[in-house]
């Protein structure tokens, strides 16, 4: 039995995370969030929790009042989320809060040498080839669980190596294409229930618009370079409707491998919490002959403009993607509050990136990444606000 500590347990894959504890019979010993105090509250009870924290102070002091006896409740902000990342008697950290908010806690368990079952993908976007550095000195181990990077670590597992650039030629990361794959008309009239709708996959807000604008896919892209050490020009994207390959790999000799499963996080977030042990799941057994077919479909760069914006932010290097990131969480914050359309989202971030003047291509260091992501994020918001002012 494993005790594990989940930062962001009320979201869509910390809820998925808690059935998959669950299932194993192990602990989940901490659990954090940012507000949804009675979401977390029945967590805690259920599953007996031993530490909880709330991002947000004003539900820190609201969960106090409720709080059962001899449950810790750690301290508000980004305090509480590192403290919980470093517990010392967690065996894994499943950090799935969304956004660069994640950043830290993240930096700070690699520091703890902790085993880390990574979903929030943002950080490594912003810092991705440093804080893999950073996990092999300090023999942290991360196990990605967003569906595709999962794919492509199982299908390299048996390479072991640390630098899989010269026997891996091509990586083929799959797309369901989002809730606006197939729309015919102007995006720029979508409304954001549309765009919240996605076929395949039942995701927190935010990643749904990633989805929906393929901007999502531009940072696995960049996640997947940091993750595995392979150049952005190695990595094509696939429509791929059903969402059974989660990716697949062409290896030196023109080998392929694939890993194919029902669309279910519960898996890559089991295989990401068990590693290297492979156990029984609560996924659906695969049925080729109810599959029948898969489909796959070139993107549409010029539809969606924010996949050609990550990768040419992932080949200028340095702190564009962090650029990039920050500029589209702030585009995306202000879609979801009603503020900009759909379309918007795009011209935000590439005005943003053309702020961002440097030749530096290389990794950006924790703290500058940091910095270049507070510094893009009131960029973008200023950009935004002009754009609200000018409607
Ligand atoms: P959700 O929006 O569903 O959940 C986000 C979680 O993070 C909630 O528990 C939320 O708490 C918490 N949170 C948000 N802000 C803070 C904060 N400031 N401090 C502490 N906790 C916070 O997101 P998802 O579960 O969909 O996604 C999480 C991450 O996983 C993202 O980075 C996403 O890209 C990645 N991912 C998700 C997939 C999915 O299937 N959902 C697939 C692959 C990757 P509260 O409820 O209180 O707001
Ligand atoms: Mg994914």
């Amino acid at each position: 039995m494993k005790r594990i500590v989940i930062l962001g347990s009320t979201g869509s894959i910390g809820r998925n995370a808690l059935k998959v504890i669950k299932n194993l019979g192990w602990r989940a010993l901490g659990l954090a969030a940012n507000a949804n105090v009675r979401e977390l509250i029945s967590q805690v009870r259920e599953h007996k929790s031993a530490y909880v924290s709330v991002f947000n102070p004003a539900a820190a002091s609201e969960l106090k009042e409720i709080l059962p006896r001899g449950v810790k409740l750690l301290a508000p902000g980004v305090e509480g989320l590192v403290e919980m990342a470093t517990l010392a008697d967690a065996d894994v950290v499943l950090n799935a809060v969304s956004g660069s908010v994640g950043f830290a806690p993240l930096a700070a368990a690699i520091r703890a040498s902790k085993h880390i079952a990574l979903a929030n993908k943002e950080p490594m976007v912003m810092a991705g080839e440093t804080l893999m550095r950073d996990a092999r000195r300090w023999a942290a181990r991360i196990i990605p669980v967003d569906s595709e990077p999962s794919a492509i670590f199982q299908c390299l597992e048996g390479l072991k190596t640390d630098d899989y650039s010269p026997a891996v030629s091509r990586i083929f990361l799959t797309a369901s294409g989002g809730a606006f794959y197939n729309h015919k008309g102007d995006l720029g009239k979508v409304r954001l229930a549309a765009a919240l709708r996605h076929p395949t996959w039942k995701m927190g807000p935010k990643i749904t618009v990633d989805s929906a604008t393929l901007m999502n896919k531009g940072l696995e892209a960049i996640e997947i370079k940091n993750f595995f050490s392979v150049p952005v020009s190695k990595i094509e994207v696939l429509i791929h409707p059903q969402s059974v390959i989660h990716s697949a790999v062409e290896l030196k000799d023109g080998s392929v491998l694939a890993q194919l499963s029902w669309p279910d996080m519960k898996l890559p977030i089991q295989y990401a919490l068990t590693y290297p042990q492979r156990v029984g799941s609560l996924a659906r057994p695969m049925d080729f002959f109810r599959l029948k077919k898969l489909d796959f479909v070139k993107p549409d760069f010029r539809k969606f403009p924010c996949l050609e914006l990550a990768f040419e932010a992932a080949r200028k290097g340095g702190a564009y993607p962090a650029v990039l990131n920050a500029a589209n969480e702030a585009a995306v914050e202000a879609f979801l509050k009603g503020r900009i359309l759909f379309t918007d989202i795009p011209g935000i971030v590439e005005e943003t990136l053309g702020f961002h003047h440097s030749r530096d291509a290389a990794a950006p260091t924790l703290a500058e990444a940091v910095e270049t992501d507070q510094w893009a994020r009131a960029k973008a918001a200023e950009l935004t606000g002009s754009l609200k002012r000018k409607k």
